[in-house]
């Protein structure tokens, strides 16, 4: 609870305080209830509420409406999903001595990685559980998750987990009450918080490094886009693509996993700074898109031969490949880069739920074309994290960087939305609204 001059005593926002004063005695409860309606999430855009405590910016300095944001219902029903009523706050008041206390009860959802991994991830890897959060204490905030991002690293960094410890993840949420002046409450942050719908938070203690911030004001653009372009995938694709790749006008960049969160910006950029742009994606739809967003050339890697497709799409060869997927896709696309391209190994998708696939050694390309490889973590750039999202931020404002989401409505689907995005349902960032 805040500490604001009247006794600390100040009730969440969330919660309508006059009734629950009124009433005569207590214990009492009030439920805040989220119905899940399927029929009409499919067309239901999710709501984005710009940050509340901050000014938002001039209209005619975004872009509006933003650009495609598709709601993404996943197939099979969890047992999570069948409930449509959740029980998120619980508030109590105590009349002590003609005073009235406010005791905030706050229950956490959270969804635990509870089966280590076997190959492709099913339902009986998680447990959703409710854990019932302490009183702050100084220096702390509590945050409610408004989106949560599922993503691809999730799988092979979950390895090193023992069971039974919460699934790792970053969210974008709300504080709805702090004891923290840095974040007070309506602030909206980034957080590497994990699957779970509150947190309470200690930034002194906090052990996610860098990866606990304000959110940098967003004006209309979504929130979500915290977890994505305007995030790490975004600075992912900024940092590890620029950086590692050096473009050069009218050079040939290739992109695999090229209609994702990371790899559609890639591409973006790649266009931006004057260069043939190649993507290859899973499905035609994919390729569709990564049409509107100016790419020259598309591969469905499902149904095409990819190395004659490249011979096409590239036919001067190719100075620059983004890698997001590995194995074979990667091995066609090493035969035909250029003396001295440039190859920066962003992540390899293609096996992180299966035993990597034989291909051939690419050494003897790397040797007489003189090619330069180079993986990265995105941290490696922390420091310069605001910068990338600022670069990102202006192109998206000129037009030049568009995005598209799939959001899943529901914290209970979150095994769901992550076990699909990494079956490639996904087109742009995969997120989950709570
Ligand atoms: P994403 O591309 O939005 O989603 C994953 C996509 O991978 C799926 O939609 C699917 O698209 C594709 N995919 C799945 N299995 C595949 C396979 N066997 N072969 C080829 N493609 C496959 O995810 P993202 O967040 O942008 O991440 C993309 C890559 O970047 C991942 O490898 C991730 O680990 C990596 N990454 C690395 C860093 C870093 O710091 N190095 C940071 C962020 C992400 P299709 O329909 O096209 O198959």
């Amino acid at each position: 609870m805040d500490d604001d001059g009247e006794g600390g005593k100040d009730p969440p926002s969330e919660c309508n305080v006059e009734e629950i004063l009124s009433e005569e005695i207590v214990p009492g409860t009030v439920d805040q209830h989220i119905t899940h309606n399927p029929k009409n999430d499919h067309n239901a855009q999710p709501t984005s509420t710009p940050q509340e405590n901050l000014p938002l910016e001039k209209d005619n300095e975004l872009p509006k409406p933003p650009p495609r944001r598709r709601v993404y219902q996943p197939e099979s029903t969890g047992p999570w999903r069948q409930s449509s009523l959740y029980f998120v706050l619980g508030l109590r008041s105590i009349r002590i001595k003609k005073l009235n206390y406010l005791i905030m009860v706050v229950k956490a959802r959270k969804w635990l990685y509870a089966k280590k991994f076997e190959g492709e991830p099913t339902s009986a890897n998680f447990k959703l559980v409710e854990e019932v959060l302490p009183e702050l204490q100084d220096g702390e905030f509590l945050a409610q998750a408004e989106f949560l991002s599922v993503d691809p690293y999730m799988r092979p960094y979950m390895r090193s987990y023992e069971e039974g410890t919460l699934m790792i993840g970053g969210q974008v949420a709300k504080v709805i009450d702090s004891r923290n002046e840095k974040y007070p409450r309506g602030s909206i942050v980034f957080g590497q918080f994990g699957w779970r719908t509150h947190t309470i938070c200690n930034p002194d203690k906090y052990n996610g490094g860098s990866n606990l911030y304000l959110l940098p004001e967003f004006g209309s653009l979504p929130l979500s886009l915290g977890l994505g372009i305007l995030g790490m995938p975004g600075n992912t694709a900024y940092f590890g693509f620029l950086e590692l790749c050096t473009p050069k006008e009218g050079e040939t960049v290739v992109v695999s996993g090229a209609a994702g969160a990371v790899g559609s910006v890639v591409g973006q950029i790649a266009k931006i700074k004057g260069c043939r742009v190649i993507g290859i994606a899973g499905s035609d739809d994919k390729c569709s898109w990564l049409k509107d967003l100016g790419f020259d050339y598309t591969i469905n890697y499902k149904t095409a031969n990819v190395a004659e497709e490249l011979k096409k799409g590239a036919p001067k060869g190719v100075d620059c490949y983004f890698d997001n997927v590995g194995g074979t896709i990667t091995e066609a696309v090493m035969r035909q880069m250029n003396l001295y391209g440039r190859i920066s190994v962003c992540g390899t998708i293609s096996n992180y739920s299966s035993v990597p696939i034989k291909v051939q050694d690419p050494q003897t390309d790397f040797v007489f074309k003189q090619l330069k490889m180079e993986g990265f973590i995105v941290t490696k750039w922390s420091a310069r994290w605001v910068e990338g999202l600022t670069g990102l931020m202006q192109w998206i404002k000129e037009g030049k960087l568009k995005y598209q989401e799939t959001v899943t409505n529901g914290f209970e689907n979150m095994p769901q939305a992550f076990m699909d995005m990494l079956k490639g349902a996904n087109t742009g960032k995969a997120v989950v609204k709570v």
